[in-house]
């Protein structure tokens, strides 16, 4: 990994993990539109295949593009390692198919996005790993859920609807006396929290929304916090610690042992991309990378934003209540205020006073901000959940997952403040 230049977020997000081109002096990371690497004779080639030897293949294992993501992910996150996958799903998945097989199980917040939600409770399922899900209100419910088949915790820093941060530290900890990583999927706040630094093992992302943050293109991210000793937990973490038949009997714990502690990251490079092949194109890793150059100030500028939006809703008399971090209560305000940063995020929920109805009027009638079922673009984006995402769902189930069948919810965007509140504004007039 280059040396980082900086420990700011600003400086990391423009210089971490690339300079410039050695040969033509680019100092835009290229596009490194290749399948395949050629070989400098068959030692070289047999030396990469064995990983006696770091370097290029074939692009579903790595391609320098993706490597300038990668590095500049773990930089920006305070870990030792990246992977890039075709979509955050794909991000999800592996997280989690790294650690368990069939007949494992794991341990779950259920404040989950939807498409999570179905690949734990469905595709997972059918695939042999029992996904445990539990109130993260109560970490203990998290040690209470466990068993000797348990292999990792996960959960949302900053799950929608609900917008209830989650307490890293507490369950982190007691993934720890188990020896069970807690993975986080950090989505809704990078830069504003950093899960490394309350004990989470493993960062999850959607680069889809805030990194890449222009609703251009689908990515995904794993980055490794270097800061859980997978080899100290054989029995509880085998698939990092028993020899692997698909790779010369290598053991991932002990693979690079001179090197950050990268096993975790390293598995999922050589087995899961390389066999599930989720990859990520280089030219949406040069969008990503391209994105992530302004992610300090776009996040900042949500984050006012949404503030702003939050005090213009909480006194408008046509919405019944507003759902933000900073207007929770009791433990719920306590953990938001403990774990971000800087702001408290771009996304905002309200609730209309008149219902189903009135949710549906107001999505029809805006004007600026986008009718859509994606978060974190750099425009303000709506919808109804009831009427979409989930109307699927009994308004009890509804009910559960904090969604209510007047609940709007707000990607807020970076557009103009006074043009925001101003279609807002008109939207509401006519919802009621
Ligand atoms: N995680 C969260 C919190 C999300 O909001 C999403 C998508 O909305 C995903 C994961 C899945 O990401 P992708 O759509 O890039 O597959």
């Amino acid at each position: 990994m280059n040396t980082p230049l900086s420990k700011h977020p600003e400086t990391l997000a423009l210089h971490a993990g690339w300079r410039s081109d050695p040969v033509t002096g680019s100092t835009a990371p290229p596009i490194y539109q290749t399948t395949s690497y050629q070989f400098d004779d068959t030692n070289h080639a047999a030396d990469l295949f064995a990983l006696r030897k770091i370097g290029n293949i074939y692009t579903r294992l790595t391609n320098p593009t993706l490597d300038i993501l990668e590095k500049r992910l773990a930089v920006l996150e305070g870990g030792t390692a990246g992977i890039v996958t075709a979509s955050g799903q794909a991000a999800s998945a592996y997280a989690i198919q790294n650690l368990a097989v069939a007949g494992d199980n794991i341990v779950s917040s259920t404040n989950l996005y939807g498409g999570t939600y179905n690949l734990f409770a469905h595709v997972l399922k059918n695939q042999g790993i029992e996904v445990r899900f539990v109130d993260p209100a109560d970490p203990e419910s998290f040690a209470k859920a466990t068993d000797d088949r348990t292999r990792a915790y996960y959960a949302e820093t900053l799950p929608n609807p609900k917008l209830t941060v989650f307490p890293i530290q507490e369950v982190a900890d007691i993934g720890r006396r188990f020896g069970i990583p807690l993975i986080v999927d950090n989505t809704a706040a990078p830069l504003i929290c950093r899960p490394f630094d309350h004990g989470a093992a493993v960062v999850v992302y959607s680069a889809t929304k805030y990194l890449g943050g222009h609703g251009t293109s689908m990515g995904g991210a794993i980055i490794e916090g270097g800061n859980f000793d997978w080899g100290s937990y054989p029995q509880r973490q085998p698939l990092l610690n028993n020899p692997d038949p698909s790779y010369h009997g290598t053991i991932w714990s002990k693979a690079v042992e001179s090197l950050d502690p990268i096993a975790y990251a390293l598995r999922i490079r050589a087995i899961l991309l390389r066999d599930l092949g989720a990859v990520m194109s280089p030219f949406n890793a040069f969008m990503i990378l391209q994105g992530i150059e302004t992610l300090p100030l776009r996040m900042e500028r949500h984050c006012q934003n949404a503030e702003k939006i939050v005090h213009f809703l909480k006194t408008h008399p046509s919405v019944k209540r507003v759902i933000y971090p900073t207007l929770q209560q009791g433990y719920d305000l306590t953990r938001a205020k403990k774990y971000l940063k800087g702001g408290f995020g771009g996304l905002v929920g309200f609730e209309l006073n008149n219902g189903k109805k009135a949710g549906e009027k107001f999505i029809n009638s805006l004007e600026l901000l986008y009718h859509v079922a994606n978060i974190g673009d750099s425009r303000s984006l709506a919808i109804h959940p009831a009427s979409t995402t989930h109307s699927q769902l009994t308004p009890e189930e509804q009910l559960s997952t904090g969604v209510n069948e007047g609940y709007v919810r707000l990607s807020i965007g970076l557009e103009h403040i006074d043009d925001i509140i101003n279609d807002l504004s008109q939207a509401l007039a006519k919802a009621n």
